[in-house]
């Protein structure tokens, strides 16, 4: 890579995304911070971004100030701003990815402060967790806790003290359970003004997207958040650009385009960058380099956009350039610098992607999902639950997965499944699919997607296992009913209790004392022959064997299954779990009769 001349350093504003569960309200969070905080901003000094918004510091200071003052953070907050994520949710998290990591430094999870956590609040924490970021909460929609009086635009603390005592009263009690629900993860919070150790402890910060109170808060938090950063995090270098794709779209007159994130470096227009594709990397050049003009040069719709030479970190940017159709979001982008080597460079990338794109001969789910991005999402949320992974990859569903699939199917049918997220499956490949018995899993939310499959794994494992379990005499012990013997010999026909396990035609019986009567026959209940009577029924059974009532047996005897010793061993080891305490202790007994008869 070239060298950087130190000279030129800066620090880039901590690029922040917003997560959370639908309708929790983050679009219009996102839509109140942007309106509020860009209405303070200085003119001249706003670069327009696309899918980022620059939220400076100092506009947010004008409307924090009293905050600054109370956490002693005035004069201190080093950052220019933030780089907000215009999209929220997690597939634009998710493709925020770089090697080992995230290109977003902050978080701000949304909760609905009336509702707490919710299905999808567990996926985001997943993955803010393993991205490693520091987050903050924002416990949204607070002025519809029951009372509340709003005051436009206030911190949520000034709000909060002009509130009655039973309004306050219930904002607490919906913290509380806020923070229960993390204590149950294993993991410490509080309201963010109480929170003494924030290495330790989850901020907490109420608000309101409608009445834009707490969002001072909000800012505040995130600026405290990041002036813990080593801050060669959030350096940049004026070296040959890195970015990442966050969007792949086509737009009229200049084909497919590429959304990019800039981190770090600058980018030019006829610069050589590598990036990946569907099918293996994309080297090509850009030809143009488009930023959205600032809101007051906008003269109509028609004239967005400005063409620029050089585009610096941090920066959002759209890329047009030949052979962009094949990229997939989440995917780095690198320019490669004169008179390096563009192998250098593909492998950069390749080695990038390997992090991501799985593929091993293991027992495990064919995962595929629309970007790099949500596959990696993918691929951790699976991991956390324990499901093994054997391949996965971008793109729709093809033959090759149906393949892979069903030799896993083979070897264990459960693993032998594909799980498709945001992706498309052809006709033909679910027709074949069919054919396999390869099961297509397909859902556009992750949480639901994995939630479907493990519910139909558990569903299939007690189901194989039953199977299995029936390869086994399984413990029984019967009562011959006093007045209910039907026929003496030739075979026996008696009425019995079942009063412990279970019976079963074919299943051979012994005395208390371990001698073997017999085997059962036949068991009718109520003039019906059934396969099996359990434990609390009363049936008639006919015993197969050289057998009179009254002499080798009599009425009031209590009879046991004779279960084999090899299957009293397997049953009290493999099956323990799936057997009831009473039938393992009956076993015991049968064990102990057998023995000792010997
Ligand atoms: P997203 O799915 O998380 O992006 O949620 P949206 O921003 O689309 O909001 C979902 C709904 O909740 C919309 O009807 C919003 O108007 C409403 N909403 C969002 N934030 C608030 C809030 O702070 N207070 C109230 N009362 N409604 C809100």
């Amino acid at each position: 890579m070239s060298k950087v001349d130190n000279s030129l350093m800066d620090y880039r504003p901590p690029i922040t995304v917003v997560v959370g569960h639908v309708d929790v309200g983050k679009t219009l969070l996102l839509d109140k911070i942007r309106g509020t905080f860009v209405a303070y901003r200085e003119p001249g000094m706003i670069t327009q971004h696309i899918g980022l918004s620059f939220i400076p510091w100092n506009a947010i200071e004008r409307i924090a100030d009293p905050l600054l003052m109370k956490f002693r953070l005035k004069g201190k907050v080093w950052i220019k701003g933030f780089l907000m994520v215009d999209t929220p949710g997690h597939a634009a998290f998710s493709n925020l990815r770089r090697r080992g990591g995230s290109v977003a430094d902050l978080a701000v999870l949304v909760i609905d402060i009336t509702r707490g956590f919710e299905e999808q609040t567990y996926e985001s924490l997943t993955l803010i967790k393993s991205r490693n970021i520091p987050f903050v909460v924002a416990a949204n929609k607070l002025d519809r806790i029951y009372g509340w009086e709003p005051h436009e635009n206030a911190p949520f603390l000034d709000s909060y003290e002009k509130q009655r005592e039973d309004v306050q009263g219930r904002v607490e009690e919906a913290i509380a359970r806020i923070i229960e629900e993390f204590n149950k993860l294993g993991m410490d919070a509080d309201r963010y003004d109480r929170v003494r150790d924030f290495d330790a402890q989850v901020p907490i910060v109420p608000t309101s997207a409608v009445t834009g109170e707490g969002l001072a808060d909000l800012l505040v938090v995130l600026a405290g958040l990041s002036q813990r950063f080593n801050r060669d995090k959030l350096r940049i270098t004026y070296g040959p650009g890195r970015g990442v794709v966050m969007e792949i779209r086509e737009e009229k007159g200049w084909g497919v385009t590429a959304d990019v994130v800039l981190y770090d470096g600058v980018i030019r227009k006829g610069d050589l960058i590598v990036t990946a594709g569907l099918e293996g990397y994309v080297s090509t050049k850009v030809k143009m380099l488009v930023m959205p003009k600032p809101l007051n040069e906008m003269r109509d719709p028609e004239d967005r956009y400005m063409f620029m030479d050089e585009v610096r970190a941090a920066a959002g940017v759209k890329i047009i350039a030949d052979g962009l159709e094949q990229v997939v979001p989440g995917a780095p982008v690198f320019v490669v610098p004169q008179g390096a080597s563009l192998d250098e460079y593909v492998k950069l990338v390749r080695e990038e992607v390997s992090e991501v794109k799985i593929e091993t001969d293991k027992e495990g789910v064919v995962a595929k999902a629309d970007t790099l991005g949500t596959l990696e999402a993918m691929v951790i949320y699976l991991r956390s639950q324990g499901i093994p992974v054997r391949k996965a990859d971008v793109g729709n569903v093809s033959r090759r997965d149906v393949v892979d699939a069903s030799i896993v199917r083979k070897k264990n049918p459960l693993y032998g499944v594909i799980l498709a997220f945001n992706v498309k499956v052809p006709h033909d490949i679910e027709v074949e699919a069919m054919q396999y018995g390869v099961k297509i899993f397909r859902n556009e939310i992750l949480y639901r997607l994995v939630e479907e499959f493990t519910q139909w794994y558990k569903e299939q494992k007690t189901k194989l296992i039953e199977m299995e379990l029936d390869r086994y005499i399984r413990p029984g012990k019967i009562r011959i009913l006093p007045g209910y013997v039907f026929r003496r010999s030739n075979p026996v026909i008696v009425g019995v209790a079942v009063i412990e396990g279970l019976i079963k035609p074919g299943y051979p019986l012994m005395r208390g004392d371990g001698k073997r009567i017999g085997t059962i026959m036949q068991i009718q209940d109520k003039g019906k022959n059934i396969q099996e009577a359990k434990k609390g029924m009363e049936v008639a059974i006919s015993i197969e064997g050289n057998l009179m009532v009254g002499r080798q047996i009599k009425e009031g005897d209590e009879l046991y299954v004779d279960v084999p010793e090899e299957h009293v061993i397997t049953l009290m080891t493999q099956f323990k779990d799936q057997l009831s305490e009473d039938e393992l202790s009956l076993l015991r007994e049968i064990l102990k009769i057998r023995r000792s008869s010997k």
